[in-house]
């Protein structure tokens, strides 16, 4: 009942598409922004076949008919959050199946395989995409699922998708590719070959920072109903004002990741020669490991900037919170300028043991780049750069 299904062809172009969506639910009135439809029941037998909001309601449609646009696919699933649609996908496997995981992946996907599902027997594996011979891996331990990010949070590894899917078809193995960090509009997943292209629709999909919500874009029939069996059976469904909010914010997606990637690489080359920073990830940038893979696979270099700054844990969470524009908090992908300390925010909850062998050290920042005037976020970075050297 929760996704949408139809052959969609298109061929209009990306803006036009997210600010003209197909399905409004307002024929009679002729409102231009859709209804809400605040309602936790339905009539038995009506036309839109609606039943129960657990199991679908007319704003998860509108919103999974966008993603579809959005993503040039043809099923979506809607959540409550990105970690609601991680918890559907992996709901589907079974005790003793075995995740192959890129190594730095979300710190809450983290916890969730190894702290929750590791207790209903499922496995977990972690290896670097980026170095390790896959092929070899995959070959040995089969395993039920791989799990990647693409750019990875936090540190902007850029993984090659193509070449992994492509690899794990012959083995009819699916791939589910987190890509909260790119969104469709630079990135996408399911054309580069992999079965489940996840979304935290909370970041840039949203872009306001006032809604969670997680979706699930695939071209898979049996993906498709598995997931909407997970939305329903396990009450991973969103709610309709959320989707009302997400559906709202997703019009200014381009226009608001224009702006966004503007600023951020300007912000890259400004972290890049200043002194107080020892050194700095972003995609699209030449220092960059897998620059050439990122300017092959992602359309623009994306709007979070990595650094690690030459100073001690203590002088790094203090230049955060020194910060002005750019507010310390969890999150990212909202119009407003974010700084995030990952160690002790998005992955305090990865083993000490397990940040130092990835790289997550007391010494990184995670800046998402907002919209606000690049004079303004420049001003403020120099300035609290100041107070390290
Ligand atoms: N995936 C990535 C890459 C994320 O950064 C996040 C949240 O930061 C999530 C998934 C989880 O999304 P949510 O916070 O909407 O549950």
């Amino acid at each position: 009942m929760g996704s949408v299904n139809r052959d969609k062809e298109f061929n209009t172009g990306i803006n036009t598409r997210v600010i003209h969506h197909q399905e409004n639910f307002s024929k009679d009135t002729g409102s231009i922004m859709p209804p809400i439809f605040p309602t936790s029941t339905f009539v038995h037998g009506n036309e839109g076949g609606f039943d129960y909001t657990r199991s679908g309601n007319p704003n998860f449609r509108i919103l999974e008919s966008v993603l579809c646009d959005l993503e040039e696919c043809q099923f979506a699933s809607v959540f409550s959050s990105g970690v609601a649609a991680i918890t559907a996908i992996v709901s589907s496997l079974k005790n003793g199946d075995l995740i192959l995981c890129e190594e730095n992946l979300y710190g809450c996907t983290v916890r969730l395989f190894e702290q929750v599902f590791s207790r209903f027997g499922i496995k977990t594996l972690w290896v670097d995409f980026t170095k390790s011979n896959f092929q070899e891996i995959i070959s040995k331990h089969k395993p039920t699922m791989i799990w990647i990010e693409s750019p990875t949070n936090p540190l902007l590894k850029i993984i090659d998708i193509e070449k992994i899917c492509h690899f794990s078809k012959k083995m009819q193995i699916p791939v589910v590719v987190d890509n909260t960090f790119a969104t469709p509009l630079l990135q996408r997943p399911l054309k580069l070959g992999a079965t489940l292209s996840l979304t935290s629709t909370t970041k840039y999909i949203n872009g306001h920072s006032d809604a969670l919500g997680g979706a699930v874009c695939t071209e898979s029939i049996e993906w498709r109903d598995k997931l909407n069996f997970a939305q329903k059976a396990l009450g991973l469904n969103p709610s309709p004002f959320d989707c009302w909010l997400i559906t709202r914010g997703i019009k200014t997606l381009p226009l608001r990741l224009e702006k966004q990637i503007a600023n951020a690489s300007k912000i890259a080359d400004l972290l890049a020669n200043n002194q107080a920073i020892k050194s700095i990830r972003y995609p699209f940038r030449n220092d960059h490991p897998q620059c050439k893979l990122a300017q092959k696979q992602m359309a623009m270099g994306g709007a979070i900037v990595t650094a690690t700054v030459n100073a001690t844990q203590v002088q790094t969470y203090k230049l955060c919170k020194s910060l002005h524009f750019f507010k310390m908090a969890e999150s990212l992908g909202g119009i407003e300028s974010l700084v995030c300390h990952p160690a002790t925010m998005t992955h305090a909850s990865v083993s000490e043991e397990t940040k130092l062998k990835i790289g997550i050290t007391g010494s990184l920042i995670r800046f998402s780049v907002g919209c606000e005037d690049i004079e303004d976020l420049s001003a403020d970075l120099k300035q609290a750069l100041g107070n390290i050297s």
